[in-house]
């Protein structure tokens, strides 16, 4: 390598940085555990630096790529989202910015999966009980039940990558599973998935023979016992199927009063004053969240509110925080080494310098050759 590259992270990504430094990069980490203000990544961009690493944290705009005319060459994210980079104003300024998708689907799936569990049967109360020293007597059902997950019904709404995964643990519970997503419909891992339910059934592993289908968002939230989120957060004008509240006051009227919500993706997809309501009149049964509509989740937040904490579960944006999927520096495992692995893809020209060839860019229609 002749040219020394020069990064700037915004966050402290692990031993992945000793991966660049080692190749004679010069790599500055933002020391604080809180993001950067948006004026101290503009002033490292403008002093000229090759490659900027993200998190969902930062905002990443014209303002942004502006300031690195001429001398920006790649934003590297790490996470799968990217709601907080604009890809039209990436792709006017020639851009390219990656992502780490499928590193942390399975862990984001489990995650969603063992919330919904958590929630259904009541784990967090249950402790608090015994904690507490509430625990009085053994007894058939006071002071409380909680709901069974097995042999129920779930709604995956979203199902690429992580929706799929979470099929694949949802049918390991023997759950029927109600499939929604208008633009991207796997039928051949579903149809996997439903030769695994037949099988299960056939050797005599499950009473009843599950089933698996696609069907209509008002069909998948009126049928299911269990709702769970899958999608990226798009803003009207980004997507003709934009998730912005995709689940607000109208959808969660159509769930069961007894159905459980999940939401692992972003937190605008869902309404929370409207989600607040309906966990305060008993629309739903309960709600586990691991994204808001503002993070962190405001003091003031209606989730908060101590009427619904019994059936409201929050987490702070957990979902991919295991160790091997946030840290490891292989880009195969981990989320750091995948960023890592991104920006190096488009610094050292590898595939050719063909940016549509590297699998970790996202936005290659600006560099697609017409
Ligand atoms: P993906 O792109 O593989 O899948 C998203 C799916 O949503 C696609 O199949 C798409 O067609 C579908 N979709 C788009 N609009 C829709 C709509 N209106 N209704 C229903 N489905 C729609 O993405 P992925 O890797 O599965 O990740 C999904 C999202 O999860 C990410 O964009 C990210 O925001 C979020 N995420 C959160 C965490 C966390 O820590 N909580 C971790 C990983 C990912």
């Amino acid at each position: 390598m002749s040219q020394k590259f020069r990064v700037f992270s915004t966050a402290d990504i692990g031993e992945s940085l000793n991966v660049l430094r080692q190749r004679g990069y010069d790599v500055e980490v933002y020391p604080q555990p809180e993001a950067p203000p948006k004026k101290l990544i503009l002033d490292k961009v403008k002093s000229g630096i090759d490659g900027l690493i993200t998190t969902l944290r930062d905002q990443i705009d014209a303002e942004v790529f502006e300031a690195g005319k001429g001398t920006l060459k790649v934003v590297a994210q790490i996470a799968v989202g990217f709601d907080n980079i604009n890809r039209a104003d990436a792709n006017r300024y020639k851009i390219p910015f990656t992502h780490t998708a499928d590193v942390l689907t399975e862990a984001t799936a489990e995650f969603a999966f063992f919330m919904l569990g958590a929630l259904a049967r009541r784990m967090w109360t249950a402790e608090h009980l015994t904690r507490e020293n509430k625990w009085g007597y053994w007894h058939p059902y006071l002071p409380f039940l909680g709901d069974e997950v097995t042999g129920k019904t779930i709604a995956i709404i979203g199902t690429g990558r992580i929706g799929l995964a979470m099929m694949k643990k949802c049918s390991g519970f023997d759950m029927d599973i109600l499939c929604y997503d208008p633009a991207y419909q796997n039928h051949d891992y579903v149809k996997g998935i439903q030769e695994i339910m037949n099988l299960r059934h056939d050797r005599g592993m499950t009473r009843e023979r599950n089933y698996i289908k696609y069907v209509s968002l008002e069909e998948a939230l009126k049928e299911a016992d269990f709702v769970s989120v899958h999608v990226p957060l798009l803003r009207e004008g980004e997507s003709s199927t934009p998730t912005y509240h995709l689940i607000n006051e109208k959808t969660l009227r159509m769930m069961k009063p007894t159905a459980f919500l999940a939401n692992t993706s972003r937190g605008p997809v869902v309404d929370e004053h409207a989600l607040a309501h309906a966990l305060k009149e008993n629309w739903i049964a309960g709600a586990a969240l691991d994204v808001y509509e503002k993070e962190p989740l405001p003091a003031d937040s209606p989730l908060r509110d101590p009427a619904i904490e019994d059936r409201c579960r929050l987490y702070p944006h957990f979902a991919s925080a295991a160790r091997i999927t946030r840290l490891s520096t292989d880009p195969n495992k981990g989320m750091a080494g995948r960023t890592v692995q991104g920006l190096i893809d488009v610094l050292e020209n590898n595939y050719g310098g063909d940016i549509t060839r590297m699998p970790y860019v996202v936005n290659k229609e600006a560099f697609q050759k017409s």
